[in-house]
């Protein structure tokens, strides 16, 4: 049986910590938050964070899907949720999605978590990961204990270590390194 993540306590500790000292949004045009190509912006949130809504948010749309038919690991379960916003958000109700960005995980094969620049492709710059903006620490260490907290779950710690596995193929090398921390787990 799987943990399941305490969203309460990672909603808690993301609240407040942001990636710069003043409001990264500044240097872009928040352009993480605005549709691209008119087309709205979606994130999935992970297992279990659903619960973290009410459903009736008026800036957000839910669409449930197949983890068969998408590109998640063989352990994940109908439903999987994908959310699409209408900006501006409540601050303190964004998903944790958009808490995490522009970090994401990077699991070794001994299960030592390292926290690095998202590596995905996304459909726009963002300056903090093209000019490699130095972040504030206790972002980093916020990311990093999210990350923990989340990595309980074997349905998130597979799609992490499938994603790291990938990354390492595609790439060839470890990507550049932010955080490192013992997670002394693996499924
Ligand atoms: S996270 Fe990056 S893309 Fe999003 S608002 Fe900050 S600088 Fe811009
Ligand atoms: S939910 Fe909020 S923070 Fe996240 S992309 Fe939408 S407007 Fe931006």
């Amino acid at each position: 049986m799987t943990k399941k993540p305490d969203y309460e306590y990672i909603y808690a500790i993301t609240a407040k910590t942001t990636p710069l000292d003043s409001d990264c949004g500044e240097l872009c045009g928040s352009i993480c938050c605005r549709p691209h190509r008119k087309k709205v912006l979606g994130m999935y949130l992970f297992p279990g964070e659903e619960t973290m809504f009410s459903g009736a948010e008026n800036w957000l749309d839910y669409e449930r899907h197949d983890p068969l038919l998408y590109d998640f690991p063989d352990n994940w379960e109908y439903p999987v949720f994908f959310v699409k916003c209408t900006p501006p958000c409540p601050r303190q109700a964004r998903p944790l999605s958009c808490r995490l960005f522009p970090l994401a995980p990077h699991l070794l094969q001994d299960g030592t978590l390292l926290i690095i620049h998202e590596t995905i492709i996304l459909p726009y710059r963002c300056p903090l990961i093209t000019r490699k903006i130095p972040l504030r620490v206790d972002f980093i260490e916020t990311v990093a204990l999210t990350w923990q907290e989340l990595l309980k779950d074997d349905r998130i710690y597979r799609l992490v270590e499938e994603d790291s596995r990938q990354r390492e193929t595609e790439t060839g090398k470890l990507p550049e390194i932010l955080h490192c921390s013992s997670l002394a787990r693996k499924t």
